[in-house]
């Protein structure tokens, strides 16, 4: 369990890179769902994935984003509390954006990002189809657009495959 905004420890946060002045946050720990534990009733004691994705924290230690690319190609980035449970996507749409980047074999970037729109809204997730072109491994940065945030906070996602399914429907 961690507390607050401590950075994950060293060998966790292979995903993220520094970009710049923007902020960025580690990944937690525990991409991989955890079974037969109960649910977890006090903040920030649930840090799994829950789609089969990439889990963070958002600065201001109250959100949680996961995002996760489908087997039909599309980026799906979810929004949950400080008690890792669903919350509506909806607010998060206008001013949220996210680019792809091209990884070689050696996941060093290859080429320019290119900007993806959010196309919808779903429930507890934004929802962008993912240009042609982009075999795995890719980059996608998500700059996302916090109300307390004057600028889209960046997370830095590397994929390296399809999200296996819905995890929380099994
Ligand atoms: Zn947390």
């Amino acid at each position: 369990m961690h507390q607050g905004r401590n950075p994950a420890p060293n060998g966790e946060n292979r995903n993220a890179r520094s970009d710049g002045g923007l902020e960025l946050e580690a990944p937690h720990e525990g991409t991989v769902q955890r079974t037969g534990a109960a649910e977890p009733a006090s903040a920030h004691s649930n840090h799994a994935a829950k789609h089969g994705g990439l889990f963070f924290m958002a600065p201001d230690g109250w959100h949680h984003i996961e995002g996760v690319v489908t087997a039909e190609r599309e980026f799906h980035l979810y929004f949950y509390n400080n008690l890792t449970k669903s919350i509506s996507a909806q607010p998060f749409l206008e001013g949220t954006f996210i680019e792809i980047v091209k990884l070689d074999s050696e996941k060093k970037e290859m080429g320019r990002p290119v900007k993806v729109t959010f196309a919808k809204a779903e429930e507890h997730f934004l929802l962008a189809s993912l240009p042609e072109g982009y075999p795995f491994p890719f980059e996608i940065n998500a700059r996302i657009k916090f109300e307390d945030h004057e600028k889209p906070v960046l997370f830095n996602f590397v994929f390296e495959h399809a999200a296996p399914g819905d995890l929380s429907k099994k």
